[in-house]
């Protein structure tokens, strides 16, 4: 099997020393912690040509894709798991769009390579060089298979924010120009009157731009060259969760900021809606900052309160009203988006702007007066994530229908980097290494990936031999 996918193991040099992560930790075992520590240095590699030729044979048997029509939409993303607050562990994967009944399965995501290390554009380059380079030659030239068929390869790519803007070689996301795709500044963020569409291209933003003699900049915000420029910036899709889930912290954010000013946040209040509701809500208070923090609640949660939460505990009717429908609006925006084929992305650009209108919703009459009608929020409030929601994401569905933006979702490649790292940076592997000698993290998860993905095929591909006589190579370097 490893014939079939080989697994190089990729010693990276000139490591920059790692710095600490100011983000709540993903993995926290100790065990795992210090097992991927070891690893600073080291990436696992499987070439992407490998990975299509191997799961080619099952996608034709099943009709995903064809050879009158010889396409495949390559979707590359990546993604960052902070193990503690030292390191990520990050994947670069990629996955075949057209097979739409399997985007939401991991087991379907194919790790082109991994590593742990920083999320930095320094360490990102070194380690998506090669795969930079195999996809040009695979975009110029295409997929020869054993059949002699070229396919032509059409990649995309996605991910969280963060992730995007560092191969996209654009700068941090609190800066004045912070959209990748068009020339919105901070200033302008919530003016209604602005109409942001998406108007850079990738050959604006390519290195030729960066060059001091060249007589034409690149965009402002645009601080380093893309690392992949092969993908044209249409094909940059954001992750549509990330979205949703950002904006909950917001919405969120914005209503406790509000009760605290109010001197009315009754936390038992909220915490018996969370439990009405069946989710499990704690709030405490840091000793350092004397601030109160919460729970960070998981996305399908974050759904839930969407859907359910009334705010009516915590504030008066008039106003409950307006917020409720706002967090209700919000969910059914997120379930519109998520089903392109009953709602076009016209319709859906207009529910967004409804939304952002009802977000906007001004205070009425004369405060202190028994008619005063409290509002909502102000431009000021509006951030990336909402700019992207309403500007952005009807155009994204209009380009890519034939898929859906769920089809861009990173869920998967994060469920798979957790469960990867959690089970195989342990000291003690499971079999107690009896019939593999450890000698890497890295090199085990890849050949499990290899064994995984000739299980699933075995149905299709019965040249191979039967599972009982694979036998693991040493092909590590290390
Ligand atoms: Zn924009």
């Amino acid at each position: 099997m490893n014939n079939a996918i080989p697994i190089s193991i990729l010693n990276v040099t000139d490591q920059p020393s790692f710095t600490s992560i100011d983000e709540n930790p993903d993995i926290n075992d100790p065990k795992v912690v210090e097992e991927v520590l070891k690893y600073i240095g080291k990436a696992g590699y499987h070439k992407i040509t490998d990975i299509l030729l191997f799961v080619l044979p099952d996608l034709i048997e099943r009709h995903v894709i064809n050879q009158d029509n010889s396409i495949i939409n390559l979707r590359i993303s990546g993604d960052g798991r902070n193990v503690s607050r030292k390191v990520k562990h990050i994947i670069i994967i990629c996955t075949i769009l057209d097979d739409i009944v399997n985007i939401y399965k991991a087991e379907h995501h194919y790790t082109i390579i991994l590593f742990p290390g920083n999320e930095n554009y320094i360490l990102l380059q070194k380690m998506i060089t090669p795969i930079a380079h195999e996809l040009n030659d695979l975009v110029l030239n295409g997929l020869k298979d054993l059949n002699g068929t070229v396919w032509k390869i059409n990649p995309y790519f996605s991910s969280d924010w963060k992730f995007m803007a560092i191969v996209l070689g654009f700068n941090a996301p609190n800066s004045r120009y912070f959209c990748p795709w068009c020339f919105c500044t901070k200033e302008d963020i919530g003016n209604r009157q602005k109409v942001c569409i998406i108007k850079k291209n990738m050959h604006q933003i390519k290195p030729a731009f960066f060059n001091n003699n060249s007589t034409v900049k690149s965009p402002p915000g645009h601080t380093k060259p893309p690392l992949l420029q092969i993908i044209s910036l249409d094909y940059y899709v954001s992750d549509e969760l990330h979205i949703i889930l950002r904006i909950w912290d917001w919405l969120w954010d914005l209503a406790i900021q509000e009760l605290k000013m109010k001197n009315q946040l009754t936390k038992t209040k909220i915490i018996a809606e969370m439990n009405r509701i069946k989710i499990s809500f704690s709030f405490w208070q840091e000793q350092e900052i004397q601030n109160w923090s919460h729970t960070s609640l998981m996305g399908g949660d974050k759904e839930i309160v969407f859907k359910n939460f009334n705010f009516g505990v915590v504030f008066n009717e008039k106003h409950t009203f307006l917020i409720n429908c706002l967090w209700q609006n919000f969910y059914q925006l997120y379930i519109n988006m998520k089903s392109n084929e009953t709602n076009p992305p016209s319709q859906f650009a207009n529910q967004a702007k409804k939304w952002l209108d009802l977000f906007f919703t001004p205070s009425q009459g004369e405060p202190n007066t028994i008619n005063f009608k409290m509002g909502l929020y102000r431009p000021k409030d509006v951030t990336l994530y909402i700019h992207v929601l309403v500007n952005h994401l009807p155009k994204f569905m209009e380009w890519h229908q034939k898929f859906g933006l769920g089809a861009f979702s990173c869920s998967p490649v994060e469920k798979k980097n957790h469960d990867q790292v959690s089970a195989f940076f342990q000291k003690t592997m499971k079999d107690g290494g009896k019939d593999i000698e450890r000698k890497s993290a890295i090199f085990e998860i890849l050949h499990y990936e290899n064994r995984s993905l000739y299980f699933a095929q075995k149905g299709t591909i019965d040249k191979y031999p039967k599972p009982q006589h694979i036998h693991v190579k040493k092909k590590s370097k290390n």
